[in-house]
């Protein structure tokens, strides 16, 4: 198989030989999760299905954020509790994945639940003078680590661009340099606290998935990834923890999926065009929806259009005709397919051609995870 690296920006082949060891940032769930999300946790349930069809044990981790500024803010506003809050949306994510038929995750650990972890990790990032402390925020130093930059290849300014987008502060007067970012931070008095060698608080928004991949999947990681969006800040942030720590290389193949987007912008909670899994369900067989999303190739950003999913359910209506043709080389084309950069929309192209040829479809359909 050969799959695309965000780090090496090119198409590299993946040869894994042990059990795969996979890590898919998971949601932080204080509201709904969209199309865009689940376009992502497609992508790498496709591998997955691709992987163990080859006969590789795979071990997915899919972390849940249940503590961050934006669960936190939501709970506020809302009045619950910040875990109640997480626990409803929790349900609402896992049916609409159920939906889509994706496969059960190996591991789906919450921040909450490895504190003690995620504090060692920051104790040691703080032992090796990595990290710094100003009146009870831990900063990572991105001086001490030359590699920064090797997984977004952003330049300098656009990282300070993204930082601040992303809630990052560069202009935070404690910071030594405004790329630092934040391991550890004292709590707000109505906040989550954790006692810490440098007073109670609560972790940043990267160290969890540092600390959750090195406790669930060791130092390496073959496959890790989320939406591009990702990138910068936070999926540097985690490499420069992470090696700085380890001394290993954390991810062998950056997996980045395109974003989706409606009405001619991305889908965003904050311009309110979200489309849901849920919905689209609710209008069309859940098969239907899979397969419109497996028509986009998972590095592209694309648009939802309601033809799509149109074009979804005739598809399905014809491979459903196929039933007692006879046997072709489809399944071996949807492999071939796959093992190219996971090239959907190409696979889909196999299985039409072979349906429009009077054959069965129903097995590579199946790897698809599309059941006729
Ligand atoms: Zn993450």
């Amino acid at each position: 198989m050969r799959l695309y690296d965000s780090a090496r920006r090119a198409v590299a082949p993946m040869a894994p030989t042990g059990p795969v060891a996979m890590y898919s940032c998971g949601i932080t769930p204080y509201d709904a999760a969209h199309l865009g999300h689940a376009f992502v946790y497609l992508a790498f349930d496709v591998l997955t299905r691709r992987l163990r069809d080859d006969g590789h044990e795979v071990r997915v981790v899919r972390n849940v954020t249940d503590v961050d500024d934006d669960i936190l803010r939501k709970a506020r506003e809302l009045g619950v509790h910040y875990l109640d809050l997480a626990a409803r949306e929790l349900a609402t994510f896992e049916r609409d994945m159920r939906l889509i038929n994706l496969l059960p995750v190996y591991a789906e650990p919450r921040a909450t639940g490895a504190i003690a972890e995620i504090l060692t990790l920051i104790g040691r990032t703080f032992d090796e003078g990595i990290a710094y402390e100003v009146d009870g925020y831990v900063y990572f130093e991105v001086a001490k680590f030359p590699r920064f930059g090797q997984v977004s290849h952003e330049t300098r300014a656009r990282m300070v661009e993204l930082a601040a987008e992303h809630g990052g502060r560069p202009d935070d007067p404690r910071k030594r340099d405004p790329l630092d970012f934040v391991l550890w931070q004292p709590s707000l008095e109505d906040e989550p606290a954790w006692e810490s060698r440098w007073g109670a608080g609560r972790p940043g928004w990267h160290i969890e998935c540092s600390a959750l991949a090195l406790r669930e999947l060791g130092e390496t990681l073959d496959v890790h990834g989320g939406g591009r969006d990702l990138a910068f800040p936070h999926h540097e942030c985690e490499a420069a923890q992470s090696e700085s720590v380890t001394g290993a290389p954390f991810v062998r193949h950056w997996m980045h999926v395109g974003l989706v987007g409606f009405d001619g912008t991305k889908m965003s909670k904050s311009l309110g065009n979200l489309v849901f899994v849920s919905e689209l369900a609710g209008r069309s067989e859940p098969a239907a929806v899979r397969l419109a999303l497996l028509a986009q190739h998972y590095r592209a950003d694309w648009e939802w259009r309601d033809e799509l999913l149109a074009a979804a359910r005739s598809r399905l209506a014809t491979w459903r005709s196929t039933l007692g043709g006879r046997e072709s080389g489809v399944l071996d084309d949807v492999r071939a397919a796959l093992d190219d950069d996971l090239d959907t929309p190409g696979a889909l192209g196999a299985i039409d051609a072979a349906a429009h040829a009077g054959a069965s479809v129903h097995a590579a359909a199946a790897l698809l995870g599309v059941t006729l």
